[in-house]
């Protein structure tokens, strides 16, 4: 207890932050309290948004280059304190060491892009059919951004969504996971320090509100909350997505994945089991794009399955934090429990599983550890084709390239994807129009892992949004097209006449 409040105070965080609230904190390492933290009312989130309307009515008018200065001092501090935010990534989420790190990384990234980004919020000039006309369109700032976000990426997916959301002049509202408060406290505290930094932002640019899916509920409800981008389980987005669409709000939906890897005949097996053996297990399966299927062709499907299993039974699962882990704790027992689950419709669909048991029960009672499991199934079953958030690998068998793309598809999701081969056409077929049908499709890397250079986000039931880099940008402005007669006359569109 005393190490957790060091390391929130250094963190910025006074002992009221995370003592004497309603929210109990536990880590996932061994089920220790962590803290207590306030939990936010509806009222009190309708309130926030509120103070989040006034301040973006001054930021908005704020030029966009010095709205990313305040971004570049926010990864500052980032990068000052990229350690102990890490580490407290891993004591809430149960990360290990170097994906916590890899995780506050990813929020400098980020920040790096969207400083400039601030000097690139750029429209088109289009040709006006009349003369002395010029037309163009502008992308201005859209208001209160509502950020709910999942427990596996506590404080990056924020990150992804406020700042670029705050390049673009608006402001945030950020509503994270219940389970992971701490590290949401810890990064805004971080965000104050490079406001205070900085001279003329309006108060309540960034707030925070802690709790479960009633005070998410009070802010999808809210018209004054212009986009609502939300990241969890698909579940969450079936609710969130059609209350937005009734008050004709925006919403970005980053929801579940179930991803698969093709391993083809002309594969380097080296790099596909290393690619695979991180997807399925790393971060214990609780990654939206964690491979979660491997389709393999018939005539390397054993020796492949073989060598998986192999490996999969020595990735050592550990505390997160002591050096060499591979794989840490699942959040929670219902996590422990859907894991049971599954692994038992899998049996009764014909699967044979290796792994899967409790594992380190007796050192961790009260935190939920599990070893990888690998589960060689006869068919894409109904379980193969549901997303159970844990370090579950089923493998499939294929005769024909057509086959296999057609079985990566045939599931709910349509996030990550991927194929190792090192035959061109095959390569090329998967990345095509007739290839996977996922927002993100690889070629002799694993599906998981993105850079924050390109747009992420996945088709289907993983909701259709597209967060980070590319021009993901746009997804939190509104386009105006004008028109601007600099003649002394007034023609109409089309030749219309209208004179009098
Ligand atoms: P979850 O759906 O249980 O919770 C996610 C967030 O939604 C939490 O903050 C929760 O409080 C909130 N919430 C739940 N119901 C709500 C409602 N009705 N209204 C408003 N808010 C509500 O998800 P989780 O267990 O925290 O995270 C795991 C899931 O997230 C997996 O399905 C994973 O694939 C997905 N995920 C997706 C991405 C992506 O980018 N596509 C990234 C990370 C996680």
């Amino acid at each position: 207890m005393n190490d957790i409040k060091t390391l929130l105070n250094s963190l910025g965080l006074a002992d009221s932050a995370f003592s004497g609230g309603t929210l109990a904190v536990r880590s996932p390492i061994d089920g220790a309290l962590l803290g207590a933290v306030h939990e936010a009312s509806a009222d009190e989130m309708r309130a926030a948004i509120a103070r989040a309307q006034a301040a973006q009515l001054a930021w908005r008018i704020v030029p966009a280059p010095r709205r990313g200065e305040l971004v570049r001092l926010f990864g500052e501090e980032l990068r000052r304190h990229k350690q102990n935010l890490a580490r407290l990534v891993s004591l809430e989420a149960g990360k290990v060491t170097s994906e916590g790190e890899g995780e506050v990384q990813e929020m400098i990234d980020i920040c790096d892009f969207a400083v400039g980004l601030s000097r690139q919020l750029h429209g088109l000039t289009i040709a006006s059919e009349r003369p002395g006309h010029r037309m163009m369109e502008q992308w201005l700032p859209l208001g209160v951004v509502g950020i709910i976000s999942a427990f596996n990426f506590p404080v990056a997916v924020w990150a992804w969504n406020a700042a670029l959301a705050l390049v673009c002049g608006n402001s945030c509202v950020w509503k994270p996971s219940e389970k992971t408060p701490l590290t949401a406290l810890a990064t805004q505290a971080l965000f104050e320090r490079a406001l205070a930094r900085f001279d003329g932002a309006p108060a309540h640019l960034s707030q925070v509100l802690n709790g479960g899916a009633a005070v998410g509920e009070a802010m999808v409800d809210d018209h004054r909350v212009a986009l609502v981008s939300a990241t969890g389980s698909t579940r969450m987005g079936r609710a969130v997505g059609p209350k937005v669409a009734a008050r004709f709000g925006r919403c970005l939906l980053e929801l579940g994945g179930n991803n698969a890897i093709i391993v083809s005949p002309s594969a380097d097996l080296e790099l596909a089991v290393r690619g695979i053996l991180f997807g399925a297990y790393g971060t214990a399966g609780q990654r939206c794009t964690t491979t979660r299927r491997v389709i393999i062709h018939e005539s390397i499907h054993d020796e492949l399955v073989a060598r998986l299993d192999r490996a999969r039974a020595q990735l050592k699962i550990g505390s997160p934090v002591e050096a060499g882990t591979l794989i840490g704790p699942l959040i929670d027992q219902a996590a422990f429990d859907a894991m049971q689950q599954a692994l038992a419709a899998a049996r009764e669909q014909g699967g044979e599983v290796s792994g899967g048991e409790r594992a380190l029960a007796a050192q961790y009672p009260h935190a939920w550890y599990a070893t990888p499991a690998l589960v060689r199934m006869p068919a894409q079953t109904a379980v193969v084709r549901q997303e159970t958030f844990a370090p579950i690998l089923y493998t499939l068998k294929y005769q024909s390239l057509e086959e296999a793309i057609a079985l990566q598809n045939d599931v709910p999701q349509g996030l990550s994807s991927a194929i190792f081969s090192n035959d061109l056409r095959e390569a090329e077929l998967f990345v095509s129009a007739a290839g996977s049908d996922c927002g993100i499709a690889n070629v002799n890397i694993g599906t998981s892992g993105a850079e924050i250079g390109g747009a992420f986000g996945g088709e289907k039931e993983t909701g259709g949004g597209r967060e980070s880099g590319s021009d993901a940008w746009r997804a939190y402005m509104r386009r105006a097209t004008n028109t601007v007669n600099y003649s002394s006359a007034l023609p109409l569109a089309q030749g219309v006449k209208f004179e009098i």
